[in-house]
């Protein structure tokens, strides 16, 4: 995944940079995705760039925010805000830009990806609104083993272990980067393959300086007339840069297994095949066995399940055993978001079976009126977290597949959700952007993005090596389960 941050619209060098960029990659029969800011789309209308707006339409379009570094910028924006609010701010602030790039470019944008680090868990409610369906960005605020994740119902191509790239300073730089390309050429093609993801700012070709580094750094917002163009590299310095970066083009594409894929293609590859989808009794007991073991995503049969749609999954089951309804199986409709609140600490709980019976059909209605997951769950007067609620719920899917008697007082134990551990803590290093003003931290909002990782799962490439053998050990290891749990169908094998 080749791609560009199209974002400078200071200096009026960078749209020749956009343009050189963009034909050269054409010529190489290359398409890339170029991330465009709306002002920068804006400018290139006012400047009459016709010739800039054409080469980047043979190109995937993106979306990088519509002022990029003009504070607030989105972290600073989203750090006060809940969920909700968040997501109404985030669209109110950011659908003109994307409207924009849309207008100017004809392409709705396929993906989006924060200015710096200005990253935001409500940013994916409001895309999923804004309708688009994809995160693309260098960053460490979330990620799942540098593999490709879905988080909050979309799909992230971010903080990927393969972001390489060469400097751009001649031949030690690009032999360097030739060597690191190679090394994860083959490391991925004994996995049976992956991405590598290389991204440019256009500006990077002709400027010494960040262009917003002059004028917006450390939370300073200067009128527009006080903008200041940034120190240019020398013609020698941009040839060099360009030909550098040609190279370790034309190097990677001279590879036999490597295809250049745009942020849909990677859509394409990498599509979820869990929503939507319907899940037999048999594999709501793997569902419910996998709960036991801790409350993270789930991954079997070449399909991966976050916690909110596992508990989607248990919930729509039980209340099918306790309404006397079939139980040949469920439909998971949506990624359900994660919860907004933390849930107190609480210890062991119970309740009579008619409460608890009360709860699952409210829990039912809940999901389908607000299209998350509950931030406490009551039992009359007591509540437990949904962590806790979801273990309780396997257990009972569990005696319902089993065909044995339900409990009359149903027992809640504390849980944790384990995948939370994959998104950061709130520290220093995530806001490390030069443009964000002086110790800027975000506790609150990381705590959100935190009980997102409720929505978090991997996102498995489809047909890939990995996939099938990870499905087959899979398959055998339930197989030999049903073995021992003495059940009598045994998944067909295909
Ligand atoms: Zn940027």
């Amino acid at each position: 995944m080749l791609w560009f941050d199209t974002e400078d619209y200071v200096l009026p060098a960078s749209d020749d940079a956009a343009l050189r960029l963009c034909q050269f990659l054409t010529d190489e029969g290359i398409r890339a995705t170029f991330k465009l800011v709306g002002e920068k789309a804006r400018v290139l209308e006012k400047r009459r760039r016709q010739d800039v707006i054409a080469a980047l339409q043979k190109h995937e379009i993106g979306y990088h925010s519509n002022f990029h570094s003009v504070h607030p910028t989105p972290a600073e924006f989203l750090s006060g805000q809940g969920w909700e609010d968040g997501v109404v701010e985030f669209e109110r602030r950011e659908r003109r830009g994307l409207d924009d790039v849309e207008r100017i470019t004809g392409q709705k944008p396929s993906c989006y990806g924060q200015p710096g680090s200005s990253w935001g868990p409500q940013q994916f409610g409001a895309l999923r609104k804004l309708g688009v369906p994809v995160y693309l960005d260098a960053g460490s605020h979330v990620s799942l083993r540098g593999a490709p994740f879905w988080y909050g119902g979309i799909l992230n191509l971010y903080a990927l272990k393969n972001t390489l790239r060469t400097r751009l300073g001649g031949p030690q730089d690009l032999e360097e980067a030739r060597k690191e390309f190679v090394k994860a050429y083959d490391t991925l093609l004994a996995e049976g393959g992956g991405p590598v993801s290389i991204y440019y700012h256009p500006y990077e070709f002709v400027h010494r300086q960040f262009w917003d580094g002059v004028n917006f750094a450390k939370g300073a917002n200067p009128a527009r007339s006080e903008w200041k163009v940034p120190p240019q590299k020398s013609p020698q310095e941009t040839r060099i840069a360009y030909q550098t970066f040609e190279r370790y083009i034309r190097f990677i594409k001279s590879h036999p297994k490597v295809q250049f894929i745009t942020a849909s293609e990677a859509l394409e590859l990498y599509r979820d095949k869990a929503r939507g989808r319907w899940f037999s009794a048999h594999e709501v007991r793997t569902i419910a066995m996998g709960v036991k073991k801790g409350i993270a995503y789930q991954t079997f049969s070449g399909i991966s399940l976050s916690a909110s749609e596992q508990l989607s999954i248990l919930n729509q089951f039980v209340l099918a055993g306790i309404t006397g309804k079939a139980l040949d199986g469920v439909r998971l409709r949506e990624t359900p978001d994660g919860p907004t609140l933390s849930a107190p600490e609480h210890g062991d709980v119970s309740t009579p079976r008619s409460q608890f019976e009360w709860t699952v059909s409210d829990v039912a209605d809940y999901l389908a009126r607000h299209r998350r997951v509950p931030n406490l769950v009551w039992l009359g007067s007591v509540f437990v977290s949904p962590e806790s609620y979801l273990g309780t719920l396997a257990r009972d899917a569990l005696l319902l597949t089993d065909e044995k008697p339900l409990p009359q007082v149903v027992v809640f134990k504390p849980m944790e959700l384990l995948a939370s551990a994959h998104v950061q803590e709130d520290n220093p290093k995530l806001w490390g952007w030069v443009i964000f003003p002086p110790a800027f931290s975000a506790p609150q909002m990381m705590q959100l993005a935190k009980r997102q990782a409720w929505t978090l799962k991997p996102a498995l490439l489809a047909g890939s090596r990995t996939t099938a053998l990870r499905h087959c050990a899979i398959r055998l290891s339930q197989n030999l389960m049903n073995c021992f749990f003495g059940v009598k169908s045994i998944t067909r094998s295909n």
